[in-house]
């Protein structure tokens, strides 16, 4: 029963790499192609490094779709069986993360990217009885503001918070833990949707709330965490009155994962890159834990409360919910050094 039991938690998650083209930038600046797929096999390599993930795209062709239909669409058929479920971009910045998650969809854009494709599905899932609501959220140096508050970016004095020249204040959302374990967002706006145009257009009401934050606070949005999570309560009729299946899926643009140095300049800045690496550092961290079998027989500690954004995500990663991490990473010579990071990474995390 162990062994099973293991099995399935192994099975919990599962890694994938995406390798973007090269981009007009990295052509112009001469940039050339350093990442190689081994034919017929999910392994790249590049250099002396050669690493085997459970999935890899993006070396030829469109490959948003075959990434939904085999990562992402099991995700949705085992939310609506009443399991929580998370997909996580991760990459450095410009690495593409936000094409990759669709996370700047706005009803027209990039509507292969893989946030639209879940809200298409989900509703054509939905029966008339079900009730869906999402929220959406998103982590600024290991706090968590709530993007869908239409009094978020005013200034709240009368809450001691004093906005600093443009920067502004915010007030942080409370993660609450419910006496079976569940995970709740204290205050957290949640809207109820019917259809996927309203679904949609609060997903643009945060992005839209994320851009004027990064560029009121200087490329902001690459040091955060962007968390769009939709809940599904199911109300079923079959049984009694108050039989109802709730289930949430989050969908994860992940802050940038390159170096603080490199993020560079003054010291603040350092020390929000500090912060930020500190929730992809106990991320890893859990993944890994998760992962390792051996580790997991001897009862290991998982170390979820570790950072706020693996406290927020704990009831969505391990146990019966499904992980799926997407490692995005450019093929260009320049981002090597980043590429192997993020590399090692995702391969900790199998
Ligand atoms: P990140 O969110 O990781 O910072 P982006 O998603 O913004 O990165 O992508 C950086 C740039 O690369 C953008 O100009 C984006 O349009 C482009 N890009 C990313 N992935 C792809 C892809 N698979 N095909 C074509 N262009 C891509
Ligand atoms: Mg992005």
């Amino acid at each position: 029963a162990l062994e099973a039991a293991g099995n399935q938690q192994k099975d919990s998650v599962k890694v994938a790499v995406n390798i973007r083209p090269l981009i007009t930038e990295e052509l112009r600046d001469g940039c050339t192609d350093c990442v190689t797929v081994t034919p017929g096999e999910p392994q790249v390599q590049i250099g002396p490094h050669v690493f085997t993930f459970d999935h890899v795209y993006g070396s030829t062709g469109p490959s948003s779709s075959l990434i939904f239909e085999q990562c992402v669409h099991p995700l949705i058929d085992s939310l609506f069986n009443g399991y929580n479920a998370t997909v996580l971009a991760y990459g450095q910045t410009g690495s593409g993360k936000t094409y990759t998650m669709g996370t700047d969809y706005t009803g027209e854009s990039n509507c292969g990217g893989i946030i639209p494709q879940v809200m298409e599905t989900i509703f054509r899932k939905l029966v008339a009885t079900n009730d869906g609501t999402e929220f959406l959220i998103r982590i600024f140096k290991e706090e968590v503001f709530d993007l869908l508050d239409a009094n978020n970016g005013v200034p709240r004095p009368d809450l001691g918070c004093v906005a600093k020249s443009s920067v502004p204040a915010r007030v942080p959302i409370q993660i609450r833990e419910t006496a079976n374990g569940g995970i709740t967002l204290a205050g957290v706006t949640e809207t109820e949707v019917k259809s996927k145009e309203e679904m949609a257009s609060c997903l643009a009401r945060g992005s839209s709330s994320r851009a004027t934050a990064s560029t009121n606070m200087n490329r902001q949005s690459s040091r955060s965490h962007a968390i769009f999570t939709i809940c599904i309560e199911q109300k079923r009729t079959s049984s009694s009155d108050y039989d109802v299946l709730s289930s949430k899926f989050h969908l994860v643009d992940l802050a940038g994962s390159e170096r603080a140095k490199r993020t560079g300049a003054d010291g603040l800045r350092l020390k929000e890159g500090i912060h930020i690496n500190k929730g992809l550092l106990a991320l890893g961290n859990v993944i890994s834990a998760l992962g390792d079998e051996k580790k997991r027989k001897e009862g290991a500690f998982v170390p979820y409360r570790d950072s706020k954004l693996t406290r927020l995500l704990q009831d969505s990663l391990g146990g019966n919910s499904k992980t799926v991490m997407i490692a995005c990473i450019s093929p260009a010579d320049s981002n090597a050094e980043e590429t192997i990071n993020t590399l090692k990474y995702a391969n900790r995390a199998r």
